[in-house]
């Protein structure tokens, strides 16, 4: 049984780093003992040091990479050096990121590559960004294709696609499961003219928007789907380990 998936995207919080390792202990602590699941928590770069090292269980994420390894680029973080402490999995292309930030499909699949090439795993985020978007299912291929574009096949084992509708995100508007259903097969299908037959058939598809322990079951027995990407719940650990308890069960 592979194991399904749940990652605690904190966003820019908490405010405080004692708040942050408060949280990721409570988080690795109370889902330390649920079976079948893998916890990654992605805090704010800056707690990364501190919070990586009081994980026991849980992986360490990071929320955003850049393209390049080292150099003039004032502000960023490199792949190389979130290696460096310890993290296992960097979010590429968070819908904050694109719309927020300017994140245009090129920049996203730089970034993608070079995440990849030091080893570490990428979660590939996309969605569409209106609810009732014509060729919804066409707006997530484009973005798969150009993400994905020159990305070399033995990466694949490496990559995790979260599908985030826009809309959802932070919102309390959820995806319906038969849509999730469906898109989880056109992702897979994007996926196959990208990287083959084996990467579509193998790749972990996420879920996130708006999800909590009480519609959390709902997206997990969807079939495809392999977990979760979490924000606004996730800062609250009790609940954020039920999701991972009902993500464990199935
Ligand atoms: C997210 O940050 O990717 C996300 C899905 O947020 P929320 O769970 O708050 O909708």
């Amino acid at each position: 049984m592979t194991k399904k998936i749940i990652v605690a995207n904190w966003k820019m919080n908490p405010p405080a780093v004692a708040r942050a390792i408060y949280l990721s202990k409570e988080i690795d602590k109370g889902s330390s003992k649920i079976k079948n699941t893998e916890v990654i928590i992605a805090p704010p770069s800056c707690f990364l040091s501190d919070i990586s090292r009081v994980l026991k269980r849980s992986k360490l994420g990071a929320q955003n990479a850049y393209s390049g390894k080292t150099g003039a680029y004032t502000g960023e973080i490199s792949p190389l050096m979130l290696r460096s402490l310890g993290v296992k999995t960097v979010i590429v292309g968070h819908s904050e990121r694109r719309y927020g930030f300017f994140e245009n499909d090129d920049m996203v699949r730089r970034k993608m590559k070079a995440v990849l090439s030091v080893g570490l795993k990428a979660i590939l985020c996309v969605g569409e960004r209106e609810r009732n978007e014509e060729n919804f299912q066409t707006a997530v291929r484009k973005q798969i294709r150009e993400n994905l574009k020159g990305i070399p096949k033995r990466f694949s084992k490496n990559i995790i696609i979260a599908y985030e509708p826009v809309w959802a995100i932070g919102t309390g508007k959820t995806v319906k499961p038969s849509d999730l259903y469906e898109m989880g097969i056109y992702i897979r299908r994007s996926v196959l003219d990208m990287l083959g037959h084996n990467a579509a058939r193998t790749i972990p598809i996420l879920y996130g928007g708006s999800v909590n322990a009480k519609n959390a079951a709902n997206f997990i027995g969807v079939d495809g789907v392999d977990g979760f990407l979490v924000g606004g719940t996730s800062l609250r650990p009790k609940e954020f380990i039920a999701i991972v308890k009902i993500a464990g069960s199935i």
